[in-house]
């Protein structure tokens, strides 16, 4: 499907393709033809999913007839109204309103709290077709008489999850309570709680329900695994899993920069195509590396979590933690690279004993335990490959002992596994059916190893984008 299935008129293509872009997102190809049709949406869906394309495009579809270049505020009214919860936000869609709409005489601008109101206020009085804005900045210069909404006819609330998070609810009311009930109403949200779902009906109009699946969380349609190892043997098993389940890209991850090159170079040694990412290399070097692994001809890239944050690659199927990250947080960011757009992923963890304590802190991040696996035709102690052979008569029962479920040893065990896993773990005894709990102070120790000097422990909200973290040099 391309942008020109969807109806869109040329200014909108052209935009579209000056930016690269080829064929919709699911959510683009479902909502932008709904909202042309002047439907009422409830979007679930994250960032990283197009959503903002998703709305905007109709959404500039649909005033594209009033544009104008006339110097008259009267001739600017304020026609569609969008609400995010941050300024971050604000600033992110406002660009997406002006990049998207460059070809078309419409006015935005964009409001929000923390900096002087005058520049807004001037924008505002000058007239503008499109407002972003933070509820509290919008309503402070309702209050000013800087703005009026009795000619909104589209309204968009973006990461609504968000805005009921923060408090925003009596601020949205008193915004609906100034803008006209028949009006086109559209609300994205990456949850559906319960207050979503209030709030969608106090809002909205027989909504189409648009669901797309999430691209930074584990995703369900994630295969995680677990090959508990010994550290001496991870590079031989490593290539030993490439070769044999005939991986084609998999994307390795390390924790140190230092450590990214010497790896490739042992897997090139291997025979197996690699290559390694990471902020040391130019940013040339970097999108070279990238593009051949895009394309194709280097099956390995060995990256650390904060050279593959730019990495987007649509069907990835495999992710390789050759080493288990510092904090579970970053496990999730890690295998967020694959799974995405609904095709199924493998997120595969060579675990060796010193680890097993960041094993038990995903696990209770995940909140289900991680099934076991064992390489076939792979020797752990020694660390190579070792032929395969017939199994003889004493084998097969002490297979199937192996397989059976570890005897939890606290009261709190976890649920079953699916029919794969192996042990069932009750970890620290940490209750796998209870929502996120903060590390242990055992778990936050190790965290902490004196290895990742002047590395912090980064809290929840990093994986939220709410903080920003360097790569240490
Ligand atoms: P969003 O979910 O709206 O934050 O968008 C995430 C990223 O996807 C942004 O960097 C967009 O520029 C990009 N994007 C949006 N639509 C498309 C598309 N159809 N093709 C490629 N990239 C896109």
């Amino acid at each position: 499907m391309s942008f020109a299935d969807l109806n869109l008129i040329p200014e909108l293509q052209r935009a579209v393709a000056d930016e690269g872009y080829t064929e919709p997102t699911p959510i683009q190809a479902k909502a932008i033809p709904a909202v042309l049709e002047r439907r009422d949406i409830m979007g679930c869906a994250q960032t990283g999913t197009g959503k903002t394309a998703g709305f905007t495009l109709p959404m500039l579809q649909l005033l594209a007839p009033y544009a104008n270049s006339s110097p008259s505020p009267a001739r600017h009214p304020v026609r569609t109204l969008i609400l995010t919860p941050t300024r971050e936000l604000a600033a992110q869609v406002s660009d997406s309103v002006r990049t998207y709409g460059k070809h078309l005489k419409l006015r935005s601008t964009v409001v929000y709290g923390g900096v002087d109101m005058t520049p807004q206020t001037k924008a505002l009085r000058e007239g503008v077709d499109i407002l972003i804005a933070t509820p509290g900045r919008l309503l402070d210069h309702v209050q000013q008489k800087s703005v009026s909404l009795g000619q909104v006819e589209i309204l968009i609330l973006d990461e609504a999850d968000r805005m009921l998070d923060m408090g925003f609810l009596p601020d949205i009311r008193r915004i609906m309570a100034l803008i006209p009930t028949q009006r086109q109403s559209l609300l994205f949200s990456a949850t559906f709680s319960e207050d979503i779902k209030k709030l969608a009906n106090q809002l909205l109009r027989n909504p189409l329900l648009i669901e797309v699946a999430r691209r930074n969380a584990p995703a369900d349609l994630v295969e995680h695994q677990v090959y508990e190892t010994p550290a001496a043997s991870k590079r031989a098993l490593l290539a030993h899993l490439i070769r044999s389940r005939e991986m084609k890209q998999v994307l390795v991850f390390l924790r140190m920069k230092k450590d990214c090159n010497k790896l490739a170079r042992e897997l090139e040694r291997d025979g197996i195509n690699a290559a390694a990412i990471h902020s040391d290399r130019t940013q040339a070097e970097r999108e070279l590396a990238l593009a051949d692994f895009k394309d194709g001809r280097t099956t390995a890239l060995v990256a650390t979590d904060i050279a593959a944050r730019g990495i987007d690659i649509a069907e990835l199927p495999f992710v390789i933690n050759y080493e288990l990250p510092y904090t579970p947080e970053d496990y999730v960011h890690r295998i967020g690279r694959t799974g995405r757009a609904g095709l199924p992923g493998e997120a595969i963890s060579l675990v060796s004993p010193d680890e097993e304590r960041l094993l038990i802190e995903i696990e209770k991040l995940l909140k289900r335990p991680i099934p076991r696996k064992t390489p076939d035709n792979f020797d752990l102690d020694r660390g190579r490959e070792q032929r395969p052979r017939r199994e003889t008569r004493n084998e097969a029962p002490r297979r199937e002992a192996q397989a059976a479920p570890r005897p939890a040893s606290q009261p709190h065990a976890p649920p079953r596994a699916p029919a794969q896993a192996k042990p069932q773990r009750a970890g620290d005894g940490f209750d796998f059916s209870k929502p996120y709990q903060p590390s242990t102070a055992a778990g936050a120790a190790m965290q902490k190893p004196p290895a990742i000097r002047g590395r912090t422990h980064r809290p929840a909200a990093a994986l939220l984008g709410g903080l920003a973290f360097k790569d240490k040099k």
